[in-house]
């Protein structure tokens, strides 16, 4: 009981937060969208979240949510957002069980997603996730040195071109600092990028940025994110 009052209060909380941010700087609150992160959280604390008022999900593993996806009745009335790397044996399962893809970083599984998204009559919104630091992060375009920008553009371009798959944006993820500043200018990097991207590709939908975690998601909406991707602010330590 106390756990599920908590997990209802932080989620009210961090709405909150979220609005008088994009207010105080300037921005309308419905240009920002929550998605809880529930990686590692067990499906009770799950519908906790959902019956506070949480309508998107964010997700790492393919496998790890199909299994908590069976023990939530409301599942077919949120959207599954999937963040993580996508091996390329998963695609199809991604296809069939998410609404959306923020971790596309390769040729090879955009052509398998859009494969399976023809095959079942639709496409599947991505963004394309960009390294823009070099640090860390295994996973990403490698973006951190401008000389690469016009050799990744021409895969993004093949990417373009499959049927199945709806490019709407860019997301990125710092690496861990206990500073969140050292954010803002790996945020700043992804806003450029936007720019360069829209200029060059003027036919394509740059308009979402996904960035901002627990620690640094005001910085982000200083910085123009349109979804923030929010786990341990709202469910807690990871089990
Ligand atoms: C785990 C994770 C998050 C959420 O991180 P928190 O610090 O718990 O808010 C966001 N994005 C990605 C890609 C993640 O893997």
């Amino acid at each position: 009981m106390d756990g599920s009052l908590r997990v209802a209060d932080k989620y009210h909380d961090v709405k909150q937060r979220i609005e008088q941010t994009a207010v105080q700087c300037g921005r309308d609150p419905d240009d920002i969208q929550l998605l809880v992160v529930t990686k590692g959280h067990r499906p009770g604390l799950v519908r906790e979240v959902i019956s506070a008022g949480a309508g998107m999900l964010g997700e790492n593993y393919v496998q790890e949510a199909l299994e908590k996806m069976e023990f939530i009745e409301e599942s077919g009335f949120v959207e599954w957002h999937m963040i993580g790397h996508i091996q390329s044996r998963k695609a199809k399962d991604v296809i069939e069980h998410f609404d959306f893809v923020h971790s596309l970083d390769r040729v090879k599984i955009a052509k398998r997603l859009s494969r399976y998204a023809v095959e079942r009559d639709t496409r599947i919104p991505c963004l394309l996730e960009c390294n823009v630091t070099g640090e860390e992060s295994k996973y990403g375009w490698s973006l951190w040195v401008k000389n690469s920008w016009e050799s990744v553009f021409e895969k993004f371009s093949e990417i373009f071109e499959l049927e199945g798959i709806d490019i709407q944006g860019l997301m990125t993820m710092p690496p861990y600092h206990p500073d969140p500043e050292h954010s803002r200018p790996v945020f700043r990097k992804l806003v450029e990028l936007q720019e360069v991207l829209s200029q060059k590709f003027p036919d394509q939908n740059f308009k979402h940025l996904s960035m901002g975690m627990s620690d640094d998601y005001m910085i982000a909406i200083e910085e123009g994110a349109t979804f923030l991707r929010i786990g341990t602010a709202i469910m807690g330590p990871r089990i």
